[in-house]
């Protein structure tokens, strides 16, 4: 029996590291070796591997209760976690469906919208999208999602979509215009607009403002058509706030978080939702309830997990070292203007993204941002920066570093400084 491993192009036969423990930031290999996880294993971990607090309420939970049917029933982990959710999110987001994962967290959120509308009377079909956008890999999220050679087996059954281009410096005002005509088309009302707020992870790390973020949501609030934010990534601290809308004077109708959820322990996902959507719902009449399940819905273990995040984030400085990486983040991109080989530095709290060309080809080519994954820079950089201890899986050209919040000034250094110096090997 051989695994089928995700995004792996087996044919190519990389080498497929064997982790077989973590610690904070560290994780260790089969053969010894030990890595620094700059990616925070793709963006799930918050607080660092096997955090002592969570593995201890997981383990705890796992004696007491694994799992429950949710449809119908309910448990303590459960209750307390939707309890949790109630301090962090703003009161309007009053209703928590959970599920468990990201990509179901967002197919929730379109059913939410779309059932709405429907149960309404008002029945809407169109959502509308940004270019370069990432929000999972299941049919519906594909389809809300950048068409690019990910997909394109798959295309022919992917829905039609409304699409704004992405708000690059200079070019707002055209994804507002967009945004602006989209809402206002009668014979075409949106069900919803849905967008990774500040930060386009898959895309590229592509980043614009808080302010461009305020302005889309007040074009969708004075057409009445709801405000889907994808937190998935940039939820739980990573874009420097709790929640990256929080950095623009909004509440979003409703949002997707998983991933940092759970500080990447276990997969859960919830989507919370403003009254009206579960209002439209909510009936003595069985054909207007919320038909969406999954077998591991609030799973208790996960719940558990979630709890133990929370209580990290009250009881540990948590904010601070978010805002000390920041800082250190910032200094690094100064240094990094100084290399021939980078360019195009951006950030946004914790994530700190860049391009990485050719010392005799250095222009920064908008068109091929997020286009690049299969560029040939990327298994490249990867086995580069493995080879020197570090764990940072390129997106095509884009080499960015998003941590664990644990990870130590020693270990920011040696990530800086090996991309100072994978100019050698390209
Ligand atoms: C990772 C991601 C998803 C999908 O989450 P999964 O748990 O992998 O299904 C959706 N949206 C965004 C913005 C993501 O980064």
């Amino acid at each position: 029996m051989d695994i089928w491993h995700p995004f792996t192009q087996h044919g190519l036969n990389e080498p497929i590291p064997e982790v077989v423990s973590g610690d904070g930031a560290i994780l260790r290999l089969s053969d010894g070796r030990e890595l620094i996880d700059g990616i925070a294993s793709w963006w799930v971990n918050t607080h660092g591997h096997a955090h002592p607090k969570i593995a201890r309420a997981i383990a705890d939970q796992a004696a007491q209760l694994d799992q429950i049917i949710f449809a119908g029933w309910t448990h303590p982990p459960a209750l307390q976690a939707a309890r949790g959710m109630r301090d962090v999110l703003p009161e309007q987001l009053s209703h928590i469906f959970f599920s468990d994962s990201g990509s179901t967290s967002v197919e929730v959120a379109l059913k939410m919208a779309m059932g709405m509308w429907h149960n309404l009377g008002t029945p809407r079909e169109r959502i509308v999208v940004m270019e370069h956008s990432y929000h999972g890999d299941t049919f519906g999220t594909m389809s809300v999602g950048e068409r690019t050679i990910f997909n394109t087996p798959f295309e022919p059954l992917l829905f039609d979509v409304a699409t704004i281009d992405f708000p690059s410096q200079g070019r707002e005002q055209v994804t507002l215009d967009a945004l602006e005509r989209h809402c206002a088309d009668a014979a075409h009302k949106p069900a919803a607009f849905i967008v990774e707020p500040l930060v386009l992870g898959a895309g590229g790390m592509l980043m614009y403002s808080a302010e461009t973020l305020s302005a889309m949501y007040a074009i969708c609030a004075a057409h009445d058509v709801p405000f889907i934010v994808d937190e998935v990534m940039t939820g739980w601290g990573r874009t420097g706030s709790m929640f990256a809308f929080q950095q623009a004077d909004f509440v979003p109708d409703i949002i997707c978080l998983s991933k940092g959820i759970t500080s990447g322990a276990l997969p859960l996902a919830v989507t919370a939702c403003q009254q009206r959507f579960y209002d439209a719902h909510l009936s003595s009449d069985k054909a207007k309830m919320f038909f969406h399940s999954s077998s591991y819905t609030a799973n208790p273990m996960a719940c558990a997990a979630v709890n133990a995040n929370l209580a990290i984030w009250r009881d540990e400085p948590v904010q601070q070292r978010i805002d000390h990486i920041a800082a250190r983040h910032s200094e690094a991109a100064q240094r990094f203007a100084d290399c021939v080989h980078i360019t195009n530095i951006r950030q946004q709290g914790s994530i700190l993204a860049m391009e990485i060309v050719m010392p005799d080809s250095a222009t920064s080519d908008d068109e091929d941002k997020g286009g690049g994954y299969l560029s040939t820079l990327g298994p490249t950089l990867n086995a580069f920066f493995i080879e020197n201890g570090i764990m940072l899986r390129p997106l095509g050209n884009t080499v960015y570093i998003l941590p664990p919040y644990c990870i130590t000034d020693e270990q920011l250094d040696h990530i800086y400084t090996m991309i100072e110096r994978c100019i050698e090997v390209i």
